[in-house]
């Protein structure tokens, strides 16, 4: 591959390899880095392709995100500890939001590469930005395993470029709130979160539509391959081409898999792959990133796999045995981690888990195309 201006851009970074926000929390586990070293594993990611995430600059942060706020992230990690003041307000070191070693420069390096993404793409193009994608983080607070909401600070580069007809679609198990209630009412940016029903943080009910500027679709639990196909071609689909967006940030979320632990859906790495492939042709400039997604082997060959359709790369069935040597050498402390099924390591793309499409998720792709929501 040689390095032209057209080709899709990866930015990873090694911030991410051995962090860990410590070893009883779901993210204990490497996410990014697996995911990078099995797009090199599989000779899908050479250097000409691939760019380092800068730390963000805190005035671009700060558009954001309190300043106060960003200072006590930086507190916490000189000192690795929080007072109890900074805690209480800004829900550092509580609700699973821990001190941990890199708790400013992570999210910060998230927040950078997810800038530096859109700034990529405004002259159009593609960016995968796997540490990207925390949906959570509120202006002044963390947030479900959230510090910064890198995805905000992207979507707002691209507004401060001058767009002004934007798609944000979230496919994270959870939704994706903090972004949905940072453009509240603004008519420039439309969200679209597809979300398990009644899970934390249990809001983007179907008839939240955000003053006008979001679209949620609640699905239940189970939701399988057949039925994001059809939620994706009933309802995501016509609201995204009837926009015609100048462009879309696709929030991939790896936690919607079948064999997350933190949430109850049943769909394949074959879905994500489809909806990526959908959203390409619709917008001259596309960013995707991570999100959730707890269990490293499912993530890091989903997003692998991400990565490999946004090049249009045919995914072969099976690993090489680099990428398998990548999968064997994980560590992963769930009790699905004690005995992982062959598979894990000797496949990248799953079996596919299609099923009958149940009459609420047509009920929800139904709701969200009508022009007004009552209840
Ligand atoms: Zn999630």
């Amino acid at each position: 591959m040689s390095g032209t201006a057209t080709q899709p851009l990866y930015i990873g970074s090694e911030i991410y390899r051995g962090s860990t926000y410590g070893p009883s929390h779901p993210l204990a586990i490497p996410r990014v880095t697996i995911c990078t070293d099995l797009c090199r594993a599989m000779g899908w990611l050479d250097d000409t392709q691939f760019r380092t995430a800068p730390l963000a600059r805190r005035e671009d942060v700060e558009r954001f995100h309190d300043p106060a706020y960003v200072t006590a992230l930086f507190r916490a990690e000189a000192s690795q500890r929080v007072s109890e003041a900074d805690r209480a307000r800004f829900q550092i070191g509580a609700e699973g939001n821990p001190v941990y070693a890199e708790i400013y420069r992570r999210p910060m390096t998230s927040a950078g590469g997810v800038m530096l993404a859109c700034r990529t793409v405004l002259a159009g193009g593609i960016v995968h930005c796997p540490g990207g994608g925390t949906h959570h983080g509120r202006p002044a607070r963390a947030s479900g395993f959230c510090y910064l909401n890198d995805p905000v600070l992207g979507l707002l580069t691209w507004l401060e470029a001058g767009l002004d007809n934007i798609v944000y679609l979230d496919i994270d198990a959870h939704h994706g709130d903090g972004v949905q209630d940072a453009f509240h009412n603004d008519p420039r940016v439309l969200t679209i979160s597809v979300h398990e029903d009644g899970r934390w943080p249990f809001t983007g009910r179907v008839s939240d539509r955000a003053g006008g500027a979001a679209r949620n679709l609640p699905v239940p639990e189970g939701f399988n391959d057949t039925e994001m196909r059809c939620l994706m071609q009933e309802a995501v689909l016509p609201l995204v081409e009837a926009r015609r967006p100048q462009a879309i940030f696709l929030q991939c979320g790896a936690d919607s898999l079948l064999e997350d632990p933190l949430a109850r859906l049943g769909l394949s790495n074959n879905a994500y792959w489809e909806v990526v492939e959908a959203v390409m042709p619709l917008t001259p400039r596309l960013v995707v990133t991570g999100g959730g997604g707890y269990n490293p082997y499912t993530v890091g060959r989903c997003w692998a796999g991400v990565w490999a359709t946004l090049n249009g790369i045919v995914i072969p069935d099976h690993t090489t045995a680099a990428a398998e040597a990548v999968l064997r050498g994980l560590v992963y402390n769930r009790a699905a981690g004690r005995n992982p099924p062959e598979h894990w390591f000797t496949t990248m793309r799953d079996s596919p888990r299609e099923g009958p499409v149940r009459d609420e998720v047509r009920r929800v792709a139904a709701m969200a195309l009508r022009e007004e929501v009552f209840g």
